[in-house]
């Protein structure tokens, strides 16, 4: 079920749009099937579930980390993960740097955005990125590349709300590559867009859709932290 529903999804990705088969609280057997049927990337919101779920799998995987990552935690994935979605304070994004000097890697990530009426406010506001790009502490950090910016709609039945977000953050985008990225090739990536809206999100100039549900299920948070 997992193969099918997952080539259901790639049928749906447009020209340059990654899919990220978000597998958290799935067990590894069901990674495993996404994996044979061609899933390379992996996103994951728990460190601990993150951890365990890479030692056991195969190594050509890209593990992709999308939840809020606590600082301290930072340095259990810094070997091997190859995009955090959702920075969101500078003091994360200086973490990040140390821990990918420790290993002697330049750590990509995303800054998240926060425009979504939603109670969960992890993100930067738009006038909090901009402070943070123009204060200007993230040049000198050579561990880290920021890689592009990631966001969630709100979540709702209203398609056009959620369309004027992933709108938003695209201009967003587009203004912080304009002001701050000129010439750096490594600051490409959008992601936004979930089971619900990515289709939403893709027409809006996603490059990166984060897709749980539609792929595995519904989650069954009694069994995290998913491994067995
Ligand atoms: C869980 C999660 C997703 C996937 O959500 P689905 O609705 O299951 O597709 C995407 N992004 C983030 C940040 C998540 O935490």
């Amino acid at each position: 079920m997992v193969g099918e529903n997952l080539k259901t999804v790639m049928k749906d990705l447009g020209d340059g749009v990654r899919l990220v088969a978000v597998s958290k609280y799935h067990p590894v057997e069901e990674l495993q099937e996404a994996y044979d049927a061609g899933q390379r990337i992996f996103g994951e919101s728990q460190v601990k579930e993150l951890t365990a779920k890479e030692s056991v799998l195969p190594k050509d995987i890209e593990w992709h980390f999308i939840g809020h990552l606590q600082t301290n935690k930072v340095k259990y994935i810094a070997p091997f993960v190859s995009l955090i979605h959702a920075v969101d304070t500078v003091r994360l994004l200086r973490e990040i740097d140390r821990q990918g000097a420790k290993v002697m890697r330049r750590i990509s990530c995303l800054l998240q955005v926060h425009v979504a009426q939603e109670e969960t406010k992890f993100g930067f506001t738009p006038d909090e990125l901009y402070a943070m790009l123009d204060e200007g502490e993230w040049r000198q950090m050579e561990h880290v590349q920021i890689a592009g910016i990631m966001c969630m709609a709100t979540n709702t039945d209203d398609n056009e709300q959620i369309r004027r977000e992933f709108h938003l953050v695209r201009r967003i985008f587009d203004e912080v590559k304009e002001t701050y990225f000129v010439g750096d090739n490594g600051f490409c990536e959008l992601s936004m867009g979930m089971s619900h809206d990515y289709l939403i999100a893709m027409e809006e100039g996603s490059t990166l859709i984060r897709v749980g549900s539609k792929i595995f299920g519904d989650r069954d948070y009694s069994q995290k932290p998913g491994v067995s």
